[in-house]
């Protein structure tokens, strides 16, 4: 069997050993990686994938997606506005919706082309200054504004806690964000703490060195 392969149906068997509900759905990061070594994920079945850069998925995802379809996409990194209608071809899911002129660009990108990625809100659960992400103070407003004045298909959140900090609080922050403004979708959990976060509640984890290997 492929590594990566091996690696993905390793870490489904430690998910469902921390999962008491439904487990949760595995995205593979590809990020850095080639078109050649996403492709024995793809063949084994694996149909959930994520990118974090509009440019590289643009060199990657047009050609792989011609063969699989039924492949989705999810963007996890920062967006720009001006990359907006290039992210609404290429990408499934955008998880990293995080202010008033994004929300305001990409539906006018929906208005003029029909479409809409799902959309999933990022929160900044550290407040690092550095980092993209709204503020927790900020958030019940935004998804508010995205969801009645923007119309838009917010259907969850996602976060990435500070790198030195225990995760789990991050994590059980993001699901009471989630729980309070009735979101179902909730990405968290990386390599290092996929296990943490399905036990907190993660519908979808995004995982890339422990699938590819160190990047
Ligand atoms: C790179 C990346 C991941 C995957 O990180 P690993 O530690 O390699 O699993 C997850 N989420 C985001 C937003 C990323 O940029």
């Amino acid at each position: 069997m492929n590594n990566t392969v091996r690696n993905l149906s390793e870490i489904k068997e430690k998910l469902k050993a921390v999962s008491s509900g439904s487990l949760p759905q595995i995205i593979a990061v590809g990020k850095t990686f080639p078109a050649s070594s996403i492709l024995p994920l793809l063949e084994s079945g694996h149909r959930l994938f994520a990118e974090n850069k509009v440019q590289e998925a643009r060199a990657k995802w047009p050609e792989l997606k011609k063969y699989y379809p039924a492949a989705v996409l999810h963007l996890i990194g920062p967006l720009q506005t001006n990359k907006v209608r290039d992210a609404m071809q290429l990408f499934d899911v955008i998880e990293s919706l995080d202010r008033e002129r994004l929300a305001r660009e990409i539906a006018k990108e929906r208005d003029k082309s029909g479409n809409c990625p799902e959309l999933l809100i990022q929160v900044n659960t550290g407040e690092e200054p550095q980092k993209s992400g709204i503020s927790p103070r900020e958030v019940d407003a935004f998804i508010l504004l995205c969801k009645k004045q923007f119309n838009l298909p917010v259907k969850g959140l996602m976060c990435i806690p500070p790198a030195a900090q225990e995760p789990a609080p991050h994590f059980a922050l993001l699901k009471k964000i989630a729980d309070r403004n009735k979101l179902e979708t909730l990405s968290m959990g990386m390599s290092k703490d996929f296990e943490m976060a399905a036990s907190l509640g993660a519908t979808h984890v995004r995982i890339g060195g422990a699938i590819f290997g160190e990047r």
